[in-house]
């Protein structure tokens, strides 16, 4: 016993110097906490090469980070920046602990379920194994760390530091710029295991979000429903589906075999933005606007309309309704549906409209069919009917070709979608229906060498925004208008005139149907 004294006593009694002591601690936390991120980065390189630069990049910037960070904590904050370091390092062995025993990958909406645990839920995830994770990897770091004796040096040797630490990150970031493909396309999932940023990040943006979830909107005038008749309103929300790939808007190639007996009418538009929440927003927002304005499922709950908001993506604005129904909702409903494709979103969507107690229904189908860059992905493969399809999710070097195809089976799969709700909707007896396919944005397929979207508008190209919106209604009495360029601000003006609901808010100009009685 007085041997091991001995040796610890010696151990701790020199002190050692600060740039040392924080080279070892960094080293220490990529290797005691970052290796399910590490081995996350050679799963998702490809052999060769490139690979092997990219994890050596990330192994590279992590240790300057943390170096450069423990370094000017420790520097700057003697007891309090150790205190910071050790409070990081117990957190750090809990959610390795929950990493590798259940694979659970650190997002906002696990903080958020972290932080909505109660203690005898949390309970259950103790175990031996737990605590040996949190002694080994939590405690015996911070007692080292304690009691380790620094010397640190003068402030002329952290500035030295901290400038090669900064250079040498900025050198291995421009090294990687051809890499920012793999990143973007990467960070998500790998992001949610970088420790301790995983948690630090996501904990900020879980608070930004639940502040975002509780700010007021701004309620716009009471709206009130004319009459008892049984009228509802689909809108399908489409995901980066851009008009030039559909036939019904003269693509050469045949992607709507099943629209074009279904009599829709299509409009020419476009987005108001090329991404997703601006995008969604639009849809269902009354006017171009960087305010938050009640949206129209909101404002139509609050109004005694029946709202049901389907999703398999995300993005929207706060909902403040009753029917939320996400991917792994609708799954528990429809087990024998396959959750992976969004024909799920309109699985007994004829018997959920019937079934409503309101005279007034207005349903959101969220879709993400054809979002990149794994388009081959995203439909069921008796639609892959263009090939042969790109695979492989490094886009710059796909075959042009095969990325159109991939990308056409999409909106194969779309057409299917929509002319499914359709069917769906003609079952309806004694209904007025309305039916709206709109895309939150469009997307670029290689012209001028760029993919996906997300350009600002007033540079991107017209692939990016111009969007189909295509029309199928049951009353052959409404007529649609002769409209030059179709907004998405028109939905929430389409769907008010539809249930025949009265409001201030109303303006004729965005309604897509001439409304005599308006
Ligand atoms: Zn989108």
């Amino acid at each position: 016993m007085s041997r091991v004294k001995n040796i610890l006593g010696r151990l701790f009694s020199k002190p050692m110097h600060i740039a040392l002591f924080s080279a070892m601690l960094s080293l220490f936390t990529i290797v005691g906490y970052n290796i399910p991120l590490l081995r996350g980065v050679m799963e998702s390189t490809e052999e060769g090469a490139n690979g092997i630069i990219i994890l050596c990049s990330i192994a590279i910037i992590l240790f300057a980070v943390h170096m450069l960070l423990i370094y000017l904590l420790i520097y700057c904050g003697r007891i309090v920046g150790k205190t910071i370091i050790a409070i990081s390092l117990l957190f750090n062995a809990l959610a390795l602990y929950f990493i590798n025993g259940y694979e659970v990958l650190i997002t906002s909406e696990m903080m958020g379920n972290v932080f909505n645990t109660r203690y005898s839920e949390a309970s259950g995830y103790f175990s031996l194994s737990g605590i040996l994770y949190f002694v080994l990897l939590g405690i015996v770091p911070c007692v080292w760390l304690f009691k380790t004796k620094i010397d640190y040096g003068k402030l002329k040797q952290m500035g030295t530091t901290a400038l090669a630490s900064l250079g040498i990150i900025l050198l291995v970031g421009v090294a990687n710029l051809s890499n920012t493909l793999w990143i973007d396309r990467n960070v998500p999932r790998l992001g949610s295991i970088i420790l301790p940023w995983s948690y630090t990040v996501n904990t900020v943006r879980y608070y930004n979000s639940w502040k975002r979830l509780n700010a007021k909107e701004i309620l716009l005038p009471d709206a009130t429903i004319t009459n008892d008749n049984k009228e509802v309103c689909v809108v399908i929300i489409g995901e980066s589906a851009r008009s030039k790939n559909f036939s019904l808007y003269g693509y050469e190639r045949e992607t709507n075999p099943l629209l074009k007996q279904d009599s829709v009418v299509t409009l020419h538009a476009e987005s108001a933005a090329t991404y997703t929440t601006a995008g969604v927003k639009a849809i269902i927002d009354h006017q171009p606007t960087n305010k938050l304005y009640e949206i129209l499922p909101n404002y139509l709950y609050r109004s005694g309309v029946d709202v049901v908001w389907r999703t398999s993506n995300w993005g929207e604005p706060p909902l403040h309704i009753a029917n939320i129904e996400k991917v792994a909702t609708l799954k528990a409903k429809y087990p024998d549906t396959d959750e992976r494709y969004d024909g799920i979103l309109v699985e007994g969507l004829a018997e959920r409209i019937k079934s409503s107690d309101k005279s007034k229904v207005l349903v959101v189908l969220h879709t993400s069919t054809s979002h990149g860059p794994t388009y081959y992905k995203k439909y069921p493969a008796e639609f892959e009917r263009f090939t042969p399809v790109c695979t492989t999710v490094e886009m710059a070097e796909a075959d042009h070709d095969e990325l159109i195809n991939a990308y056409d089976n999409t909106i194969l799969y779309t057409d299917y979608i929509v002319h499914t709700t359709i069917e769906e909707l003609r079952t309806l007896e004694g209904w007025r229906v309305t039916m709206l396919f709109v895309s939150d944005h469009g997307e670029s397929l290689g012209e001028n060498n760029l993919y996906m979207h997300g350009m600002p508008k007033s540079m991107a190209p017209a692939e990016q925004f111009d969007i189909p919106f295509i029309v199928w209604h049951s009353d052959s009495e409404r007529t649609i208008k002769d409209i030059e360029l179709a907004e998405q601000y028109c939905v929430f003006h389409t769907v008010l005139s539809s249930l025949s609901i009265e409001s201030e808010i109303y303006n004729a100009k965005y309604d897509i149907f001439n409304n005599t009685n308006n």
